[in-house]
């Protein structure tokens, strides 16, 4: 045994990440493979962020001053607010941790969906906080009735994903604004909404009206998906200035990079070529998800840029048979659905790949 590992680093789980390409090819003996298990986005990097980042690498010996707070303001202009009200992180992972680190104290309570992002749990263990899962509906879906009866006077974050990973499902609107409510007086709202950008705004709550009143809300947000940055690691948050305010004291001063920044400024400043192969990759997952319906798979719908199925089959196995033929998901057995799989939504040609590998997998399983 280690010695000096803190005691709540006893209770946590390290991140499985699933198999990288390399690793599939040489295992199975392939030259090519699909990567559709961690919902990036294969149309990038973008022409547009592309060249600035490049530009940018002969920087690197500089701390990004320019870029960090010129992210800021173009964020701030997007949003309708002033820089003060965003702040940045390395991906909204190192985001989501921070935030975990400015509120939570032991004793804390949190909420966490229980099939959700694996994370909000292990960076509330760390911090000493006792996780209340709440499972999801019979739709998979977060539902904010159930959440609310977990509440207690000791809640402190409540986690929500929305859109859902890895089930696609989205909260109901209407029920957001009782349920902020609802929330004793020191409790967070941390809505993670790492997908909003492949859904309709209309469906979802307007959570920059919730944080102008000053209610306790943060939205958090990624470059990693919609804008096609997984590598860049650039996410951010949106809260009242006070709470950021805290949260730049917490984190650390620089928590962003330089090539990162450069090409998520270039995509603010010119969000064109998002916008196109944004509508593309939303319209390839309702067409994928009417082809697996006919293949007899059971879907759901999704505002994402994955689709969520059940087939009658184990989802290791099919999971297995793909990766033969050099296609990566993700079986969802993690979170307890041993007969889903979840596809991230990859170029046309590579969805068409994927349909016809797990048609041929179905085949085989009949
Ligand atoms: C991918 C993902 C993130 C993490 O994004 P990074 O910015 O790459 O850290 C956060 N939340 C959810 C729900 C995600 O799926």
């Amino acid at each position: 045994m280690v010695k000096g590992i803190r005691k709540e680093a006893y209770d946590c789980e390290k991140y499985v990440s699933g198999k990288s390409m390399d690793e599939v090819m040489a295992e199975y003996g392939l030259s090519s493979v699909i990567k559709l298990g961690s919902n990036e986005n294969q149309y990038g990097p973008y022409e547009t962020a592309f060249k600035e980042m490049q530009a940018e690498v002969g920087r690197i010996n500089i701390y990004p001053e320019k870029n960090y707070i010129r992210l800021k303001e173009l964020l701030g202009e997007k949003l309708g607010v002033t820089k003060d009200w965003v702040s940045l992180g390395h991906g909204a992972g190192n985001v989501l941790d921070s935030v975990a680190k400015t509120l939570l104290e032991d004793g804390d309570e949190v909420i966490v969906p229980q099939q959700s992002y694996r994370l909000y749990r292990e960076i509330s263990k760390i911090m000493g906080a006792k996780v209340i899962e709440v499972p999801l509906n019979d739709s998979y879906t977060i539902d904010l009735n159930d959440f609310k009866k977990a509440l207690t006077p000791k809640t402190k974050i409540v986690w929500i994903c929305n859109p859902n990973n890895p089930t696609g499902s989205i909260i109901d609107k209407d029920s957001f604004s009782s349920f902020i409510d609802a929330m004793p007086e020191n409790c967070w709202m941390v809505l993670d909404e790492a997908y909003a950008e492949f859904c309709d705004s209309d469906l979802l709550p307007d959570v920059m009206k919730f944080i102008k009143e000053g209610k306790n809300v943060i939205d958090i947000h990624t470059f990693s998906k919609y804008y096609g940055l997984a590598g860049g690691r650039i996410g951010y948050l949106v809260a009242s200035p006070e709470f950021v305010n805290w949260y730049d004291t917490v984190s650390e001063p620089f928590n962003a990079n330089r090539i990162g920044l450069a090409g998520a400024v270039a995509l603010m400043e010119n969000e064109e070529e998002c916008k196109k192969y944004g509508d593309l990759m939303i319209h390839d997952r309702e067409w994928l998800n009417e082809e697996l319906t006919k293949l007899g798979c059971k879907c759901y719908p999704s505002y994402a840029n994955f689709v969520f199925f059940e087939t009658p089959y184990s989802a290791s196995e099919i999971g297995e048979k793909l990766l033969q033929k050099g296609i990566i998901v993700r079986p969802c057995g993690g979170w307890g659905y041993e007969k889903h799989l979840r596809v991230s939504i990859g170029t046309t040609e590579q969805n068409k790949e994927f349909l016809q590998g797990i048609k041929e997998v179905l085949q085989t399983m009949n």
